[in-house]
């Protein structure tokens, strides 16, 4: 078997063949032959006159312990659609990127689930390639639609550089999926979720979860009046436990049922019922009996923090 017609079987680019292997000091050069004569713009228009050629190198994925570069021309375009001269689209990669799309799908998803160092150590590419790839294929991801049919959110904060920095995180609860971020953690914050959310899709939220922070509380009262406010367990429980004058009471409001019973018997079974499973009307119950009941001199921010 040649060696070309085992790396096209091994690689299966897209669009193209493989036309030739090179062993260099860099690497495996593998040069490509495109299947197709016509070139595309990246607005979607097709055309077969160039405006001229060169020869690039897209970084794939590395071959054993060897950097392997896909290698092939490359045309420049004038486009009628787009009124000036722009560089072809390939199916291999990404527009304007020097990197492969498998490669960049591989950066992206080891950048869900660990640190940059180790991407970098792990596929050898510098932290800016790790950094510019992210940016790009979230921008690429982005669903437009995000911020449509919104009914129930969730909002915290996430900290990061050891607790000195926090980022924002707004999610549906529908979904679970995020669909808004944004650095710091204040009013302003919020606020700029909502303006961009808008006066129609704000009147459809039904309800939003947060943690006892009064920094989310005002921009949704002024801008979510309708929706029923719900506040994490976890927090409402820890109120219960470390402020003193909630500790001493002996008719606790923060327990439910209050109907008999000893409030710290009530208590333990709350914060059970808490930690596992807690039905959404006790919660929403829970939530407004600590809005309603605890006193402002009594009242924690809220999150957990780093
Ligand atoms: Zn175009």
């Amino acid at each position: 078997m040649r060696v070309s017609t085992a790396f096209n079987r091994i690689l299966q680019v897209p669009g193209a063949w493989v036309d030739s292997v090179e062993f260099m000091e860099a690497g495996i050069v593998v040069g490509l032959r495109r299947r197709q004569r016509q070139h595309v713009c990246p607005c979607g228009r097709r055309s077969r006159a160039r405006y001229d050629l060169s020869r690039r190198r897209w970084r794939h994925l590395d071959m054993g312990r060897c950097a392997l570069w896909l290698e092939a021309d490359i045309a420049r375009i004038d486009c009628r659609r787009c009124s000036r001269v722009r560089t072809e689209q390939v199916p291999w990669a990404r527009p304007g990127a020097r990197l492969t799309r498998d490669l960049e799908d591989v950066i992206a998803w080891l950048a869900q689930r660990t640190d940059k160092t180790s991407i970098c150590r792990l596929l050898r590419v510098s932290w800016q390639t790790v950094h510019r790839t992210v940016t790009l294929l979230v921008a690429d991801h982005l669903d437009d639609n995000r911020l449509d049919n919104l009914y129930r959110l969730g909002i915290d904060e996430i900290s990061y550089k050891r607790g000195h920095h926090y980022l924002t995180v707004i999610a549906n609860h529908d979904n679970g999926r995020v669909v808004g971020v944004a650095k710091g953690r204040n009013h302003r914050v919020l606020q700029g979720f909502f303006d961009a959310l808008g006066p129609d899709r704000c009147a459809q939220v039904e309800a939003i979860s947060m943690d006892l922070a009064k920094v989310w509380q005002a921009p949704c009262a002024a801008n979510i009046p309708q929706a029923a406010v719900c506040f994490d367990p976890f927090h409402v429980i820890r109120v219960r436990h470390e402020v003193p004058c909630l500790r001493g009471r002996v008719r606790d409001p923060l327990v439910l049922p209050r109907s008999g019973g000893h409030s710290d018997v009530a208590l333990v079974s709350l914060t059970r019922v808490s930690g596992m499973v807690m039905p959404r009307s006790r919660r929403v119950r829970l939530a407004q009996e600590v809005s309603d009941r605890v006193p402002p001199s009594c009242s924690r921010s809220g999150g957990r923090g780093p």
